[in-house]
């Protein structure tokens, strides 16, 4: 959602957040209902994926830099990618046996 342009998040009391996970972090706000979308990119890294390790690996289409949000939660802010490769490295080929075996039976 961070990285997706059209993709806001509206607070009960009109406050704009790039993710449903940063409700309750007020310095992650992007604006709200009376002031209109702020600039996020800085606060936000938008981009920060565009890096060799990044534009060289094959999960960069699904990934883009990871969840920001588990990224805030493990290390208390979002300076970094949350880097999943060995993850998906390790269950990717399974998940997709997993998606055609069921998908075919429904
Ligand atoms: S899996 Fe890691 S290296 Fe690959 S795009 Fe995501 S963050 Fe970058």
């Amino acid at each position: 959602m961070i990285e997706l342009k059209d993709n806001i998040v509206v607070n009960y009391d009109g406050t704009f957040y790039k993710c449903p996970g940063f409700i309750g972090h007020p310095e992650l706000s992007v604006g709200n209902l009376k002031s209109g979308l702020e600039d996020y990119s800085v606060s936000h890294n938008l981009e920060i994926w565009k890096k060799e390790e990044c534009l060289d690996c094959e999960y960069l289409p699904i990934c883009f830099g990871g969840c920001r949000y588990m990224k805030l939660m493990r290390d208390g802010k979002i300076d970094g990618v949350d880097c999943r490769k060995a993850y998906l490295d390790a269950v990717l080929e399974d998940c997709i046996k997993q998606e055609i075996k069921y998908n075919l039976v429904s």
